[in-house]
């Protein structure tokens, strides 16, 4: 039997793939099963000083993304042998990833794009995992898709256990169990009860933070470094734009250092020193960078994180150039700041080539991990398609085992 721990980017795709093989899956999600529109309730809690998103329920933090669909890490990977290309294409199609259709672009990303174009820089549409026939252009894909348009891990959940698979809910895996550095099983609450559950074999997906901390609770000294993909949003005053119920982030702008894409943030309002100003009237870019792994996770999942001076050079390079494309696209220069620092991409706490092999084997046999926290770097853009490509590598390399 296969555990797999975790419903969202990297246990979705394994979880639907080895189902389908009429392999003998049970899923453990510790949130609840929700409807996707109902997400933005299950954000979770950090300490304070570190302002990092991520989420627990079904589908994990995939059902509050904005549907965004990049491959990275090739080169990266490719050192340590892995290569994603047909896993790539494999999932690209699976989840449908393709530039939305005009229809779908709002007046804000135009501008966003044509600004760019202007400008020279490598500016195209964001590939998106959202279909148009059911996306009511509501701006609201972070707090959950009030009509199920967008792709997340709780569709392919779906589709494993319409084929077989168990998922049991609201179980919270908290350790291994293990015999002669071999796997037998994982232990976790439900409805107050400590539960233990065996298997030949577990994977774990329960995302950066809590594989980390699953690992270290059998040993295995995980999460004492990770990173997040900073993100600040840079935005002005344009007035009517109307850009905050538009789709959000479906256009990108690929800097050495940094990615930009048009998205809406109510906090802008705040820096611009009009009376008038409405949500409607804001035009904002996030920028998101890759930074070095300096944080760590303590025993009691809490986040620390320090900024070297290449993270916050990478986030200067990216704030002035989102603030040329903002003025290019006629946002009022004087009105143009920022919000604070963030994070929504914790990764790289059990990394390839340290905590896991190549093929996401952890030093006890039959473990795995399959979700960010095996990233060797960080990605700087969205990583879901790069944890869904070696998600599906995974289930191929346990199928032939
Ligand atoms: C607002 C927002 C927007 C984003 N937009 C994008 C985007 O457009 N494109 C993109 O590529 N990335 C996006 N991201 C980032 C992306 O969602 C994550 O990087 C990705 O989902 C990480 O995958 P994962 O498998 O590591 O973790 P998750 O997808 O978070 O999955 C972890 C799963 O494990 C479960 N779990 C946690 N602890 C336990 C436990 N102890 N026992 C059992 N289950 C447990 C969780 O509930 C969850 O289901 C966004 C993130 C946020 C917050």
């Amino acid at each position: 039997m296969f555990i797999i721990v975790g419903t969202g980017a990297g246990g979705a795709v394994i979880a639907r793939e080895l189902a389908k093989n009429n392999l003998p899956v049970t899923i453990l999600e510790k949130g609840p099963y929700i409807h996707s529109k109902d997400a933005f309730n299950y954000y979770d809690k950090y300490n304070d000083s570190v302002d990092l998103l991520t989420t627990t329920c079904i589908g994990g933090s995939t059902i509050v993304s904005m549907g965004n669909m990049v491959r990275a890490l090739d080169e990266e990977l490719l050192e340590f042998g892995i290569d994603l290309s047909k896993d790539y294409e494999y999932v690209e199609k699976l989840v449908e990833v393709h530039g939305l259709d005009d229809s779908h672009i709002g007046s804000g990303t135009q501008a966003f794009l044509d600004a760019g174009h202007k400008l020279g820089l490598k500016t195209l549409k964001m590939p998106k995992a959202i279909r148009e026939e059911d996306c009511i252009q509501c701006g609201k894909c972070a707090f959950g898709c009030p009509v199920d348009a967008k792709f997340s891990g709780k569709d392919l959940i779906d589709e494993a256990v319409e084929v077989g698979a168990k998922l049991i809910t609201e179980a919270d895996v908290y350790d291994l169990i293990t015999e002669n550095n071999i796997i037998k099983g994982v232990k976790y609450h439900k409805d107050g009860d400590d539960v233990e559950i065996y298997a030949d074999t577990v994977i774990l997906a329960a995302g950066a933070i809590s594989s980390a901390l699953i690992l270290r609770k059998s040993g295995i000294d995980a999460g004492r470094e990770i990173f997040f993909d900073p993100f600040v949003t840079v935005g002005g005053y344009l007035k009517d734009i109307n850009f905050n119920t538009e789709v959000q982030m479906a256009g990108l702008v690929i800097g050495e250092n940094f990615v930009l894409s048009p998205h809406f943030s109510s906090f802008i309002g705040a820096n611009i020193p009009y009376d008038d100003v409405e949500d409607k009237d804001i035009l904002s870019i996030m920028v998101k960078t890759p930074d070095d792994s300096k944080g760590y996770i303590d025993d009691n999942g809490d986040v620390f994180k320090t900024n070297t001076i290449q993270d916050i050079r990478y986030l200067a390079e990216g704030a002035a150039t989102a603030g040329f494309i903002l003025e290019k696209a006629g946002v009022d220069p004087k009105t143009i700041g920022s919000t604070v620092y963030r994070g929504a991409h914790p990764g790289g706490s059990a990394k390839i080539g340290e905590v896991v092999d190549s093929n996401l084997e952890t030093e006890i046999s039959n473990l795995y991990v399959c979700d960010a926290s095996v990233l060797p770097i960080s990605p700087g853009k969205p990583p879901i398609l790069t944890i869904l490509a070696l998600s599906k590598r995974l289930s191929d390399y346990l199928k032939n085992k």
